[in-house]
């Protein structure tokens, strides 16, 4: 019978389109299965590390197929719901599914690039079974430590290098090296334990008797595993090796003679790299007030007509422990939840609330945990075992772990823009796309916030999702009295400190002295904005970028937050010569300096990314900030988030008017949302807590809005707006964006390929336009501005888009312009 020949696609981790055919050599027939880990070569001599998308017949149009070279897992890392996800990803967000690939797979797993091939340390030494061209590659890899396909193909003089290398690989004799330093090599501890029939006593006590004699050392130890691992009581259990050595001084030599007659085993344990914990309570036993046991109930109702719910629930009002009772539902159904939260930062104190009543069925998915634990946490979300997670906590990139049975995903505090991927591609929003991956697992969505995003309370009024509010404080709190400190009327009659005002002080003071804490929130990290003369005016920029260079105290220099490029602090003014030089606006690491001067006896810290770069930095400020040895808390947008903390009694808005006069559509949604969230940290568990407003526009309806908490004005005002102005929800945005560090060049081709794009949309057009930040490392930046109305016409144009620009990026004149999209942008 002749054998038919497969050929499977192949999805390689880089920025190119569409999935690659390759041949499946017939002994590899078997092991080739979609969603399995290949190694196939691209290119002239590269080896990558790809994924098996699908196995056919179809005999490609091109005959320069390439085998594929190895198979690297038992069985399937990604399940088709999977790739569906990944390649609707793609699709939306208009990017290459190699790009979503590189975003979703932990990099334990990809083992991509520029592989080598090194000496397989499991090789036995055999090197009979090695034909001649073989044996050359082997005794090649005895003298150099690694060997690349060219250099191969020199050796053995050959075109054609794979197939031998794919036998020697079989063979076990070379490996590609970085599978050698697989990161995802689960951590596996000895144990000593008896043999089975050595669990007989009798037997145990003839080879005692017999040691006695003969074998002192082996003896002594012997007695001591006996001791260690309870051998007489009702449990006996194996003991770590490396305790046994600790214990038992030079016991190595016996220990090992003891193996040798049978008498213990060495048994090998995969432990887990990551510490478990054991539930405390009951999600049974919560009692809820009345307004939470009617969201539970509302919820359950909601759900049977819609798959997504907003649950619209003020600050304090207690959303996490009506979380708690949908996740626990999920989990009686035998099904998995995804706990999504718009910063990892904010994982610290739910973890523990949700480790209260799950226990060690809850993981955390964390871009600051290493690639081991990264790919435990992966393995073990994929899993039948009892050794499964059940509950997944984490940012963004949890959505692409690969979940057995999802039941729930609950997007926590579903406005924040974190939740957008904004570099590098795949640019997607976390929120949206979990609605599609719930979808497709028939799993339900619970959004949460109490501030929610303009876009998703539209989708409720508009019938898409259901809603659900809840309006008090848990517990009966009040929420906090919002004040104003007019910045205008306090310069004019002097009462200014700085960029402080008396108010302000006069209400720090007054919680210091009740031994409360506070909250400082001030939009902007660093020291200072910037470095100006005061006799012409210039100040320091940014020598690759179009920006002024920040001063950092921390290392006393002038920095470009976009490029890194720092230089020290001048003296002099270069324009002028002028001495005169004098920091103006301010950050965090001055707010922090200037309160110092001022409450020289009390502890203030600084909560921003400067501060919070390790994982444990941040653990530790809001550790310390609990046991109450931080009395003031200054912070960037961080400080605003889902923290709760029993102590805080005033919280200080620093400059409101930055926020509201940014140049954006978003500006007065993100204000009100700013401040009210940072706001609901004041008072949340004793007494009424106050907000203190600084702005120079203590009229402006942003501000109005927080002081009344009153978020349905503040929709109801910005939806008029964003339906007059074309904006979302109404309409969607895609931005263009073309980089080059020609700029005449680049306005030729950000013209050609807009004239392009205004051919099949039209109006829907606008620009090209420089952004905010023109120069950027050394290149120009102009944007293209498409704005597509909501409907079906949008996934039609977003295709029409795609082609324009492929045929850009293909055309051999503009082939250095770097072209990038972003759908749906923030
Ligand atoms: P939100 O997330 O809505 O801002 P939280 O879930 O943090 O509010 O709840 C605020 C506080 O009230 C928390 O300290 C929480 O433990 C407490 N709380 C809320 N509901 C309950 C309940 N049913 N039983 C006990 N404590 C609750
Ligand atoms: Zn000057
Ligand atoms: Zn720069």
């Amino acid at each position: 019978m002749e054998r038919k020949t497969y050929f499977a696609d192949i999805l390689l981790p880089l920025p190119v389109q569409g999935y690659f055919t390759y041949r499946i050599p017939h002994d590899l027939a078997d092991l080739v299965e979609p969603g399995k880990r290949v190694v196939v070569q691209f290119g002239a001599r590269k080896i990558y590390t790809g994924l098996v998308r699908r196995v056919h017949e179809e005999v490609p149009k091109s005959n320069a197929i390439k085998y594929i070279l190895n198979v690297l897992d038992e069985h399937p890392v990604i399940f088709p719901v999977q790739f569906e996800f990944w390649e609707w990803i793609a699709e939306y967000y208009m990017c290459k599914p190699g790009e979503v690939m590189n975003a979703a797979l932990p990099s334990a797993l990809k083992l991509s690039s520029e592989t080598s091939l090194v000496a397989n340390p499991d090789f036995d030494g055999n090197t009979e079974i090695l034909s001649d061209k073989e044996y050359l590659i082997y005794e090649a890899l005895q003298i150099q430590k690694k060997i690349t396909l060219t250099e191969a193909s020199k050796i053995v003089d050959m075109v054609k290098i794979h197939p031998l290398f794919r036998t020697l690989m079989e063979k076990k004799v070379i490996i590609p090296e970085e599978e050698l330093h697989d990161p995802y090599r689960p951590k596996v501890t000895d144990y000593v334990c008896f043999t089975d029939q050595y669990q007989d006593h009798g037997k145990m006590e003839e080879a005692m008797n017999s040691l006695e004699k003969r074998a002192f050392k082996q003896l002594e130890l012997l007695m001591q595993l006996i001791r260690l691992t309870g051998y007489f009581s009702k449990n006996p259990t194996p003991v770590q090796k490396t305790l046994v050595l600790k214990n038992v001084e030079n016991s190595a030599a016996p220990l090992k003679a003891l193996e040798k007659k049978g008498i213990v085993a060495i048994e090998k344990r995969v432990e887990s790299r990551l510490p478990r914990e054991k539930a405390s309570a009951k999600p049974e036993d919560i009692i809820y007030n009345e307004a939470q046991q009617t969201a539970c109930n509302q919820i359950e109702s909601c759900f049977e007509r819609y798959n997504t719910v907003l649950l619209h629930g003020i600050t304090g009002s207690g959303k996490t422990e009506i979380y708690i009772k949908q996740i626990a539902k999920t989990l009686e159904q035998g099904r998995q939840v995804l706990f999504l939260l718009p910063e990892i930062a904010l994982t610290t104190q739910i973890i523990l609330r949700l480790q209260r009543y799950f226990g060690d069925r809850v993981g955390v998915y964390h871009s600051r945990y290493n690639l081991h634990e990264r790919a435990e946490i992966w393995h073990r979300v994929n899993n039948d075992s009892s050794n499964r997670y059940d509950i997944i906590l984490g940012a963004r990139s949890s959505l692409f772990l690969p979940f057995r049975k999802l039941g729930l995903i609950i997007v926590d505090e579903e406005h924040d823009y974190s939740y957008k991927q904004m570099n590098p591609a795949p640019r997607y929003n976390a929120r949206d796309a979990a609605i599609w991956l719930a979808y497709k697992h028939h799993a339900r969505v619970l959004l949460g916030s109490a501030t929610p995003s303009i876009e998703t309370f539209y989708n409720c009024r508009s019938g898409k999702y259901g809603l659900v509010e809840l309006k008090k404080r848990y517990g009966g709190l009040q929420l906090p009295e919002v004040l104003v400190a007019d910045l205008k009327k306090a310069r004019r009659i002097k009462e200014m400190h700085g960029d402080f005002s008396d108010f302000l002080l006069k209400h720090i003071d007054e919680a210091l002295k009740n031994h409360e804490q506070v909250i400082l929130f001030q939009n902007k990290r660093g020291f200072s904005r910037r470095l100006e003369c005061e006799t012409c005016g210039w100040s320091p920029q940014c020598i690759n970028c179009d920006v002024t260079l920040i001063y950092h105290k921390h290392f006393n220099q002038m920095r470009c937050h976009y490029c890194g490029h720092h230089t020290k602090v001048p003296t002099h003014c270069p324009e002028c010569g002028s001495a005169k030089l004098t920091m103006k606006g301010f950050g965090t690491e001055k707010v922090e300096e200037d309160l110092s001067l001022i409450y020289p006896d009390h502890r203030i810290e600084r909560m921003d990314l400067d501060t919070t770069r390790s994982k444990h930095a941040y653990q530790r400020l809001i550790k310390d900030f609990e046991d109450q040895k931080i009395d003031i808390l200054v912070g960037t947008q961080m400080v605003t988030k889902g923290l709760d903390f029993d102590n805080v009694s005033l919280v200080g808005i620093l400059s409101a008017d930055s926020m509201i006069s940014f140049p954006d559509f978003r500006a007065f949604e993100r204000s009100y949302q700013l401040m009210a969230q940072v706001s609901g940290r004041a008072g949340r568990k004793k007494k009424r807590g106050k907000v203190v407003i600084q702005t120079y526009n203590p009229y402006h309806s942003a501000i109005r809005y927080v002081i009344d908490n009153d978020y349905m004005e503040m929709y109801s005002s910005q939806i008029l707006e964003r339906r007059n102005y074309k904006y979302p929800p109404f309409y969607r945005i895609i931005h263009v964006s073309l980089r080059h560090k020609d700029p005449v060049f680049l306005n030729r081709a950000a013209d050609v390929l807009a004239s392009e794009l205004r051919q099949t949309m039209k109006n829907r057009v606008l620009g090209p336009e420089y952004p905010m930040v023109t120069r950027v490392r050394n290149l120009f930046i102009k944007q293209i501005i498409v704005k597509v109305e909501r409907g079906p016409e949008f996934a039609r144009l977003r295709r029409a888009l795609q082609i324009h620009i492929n045929a850009f990026e293909g055309d051999q004149e503009f082939k250095s312009v770097k072209v990038s999209v972003d759908v749906d942008p923030y």
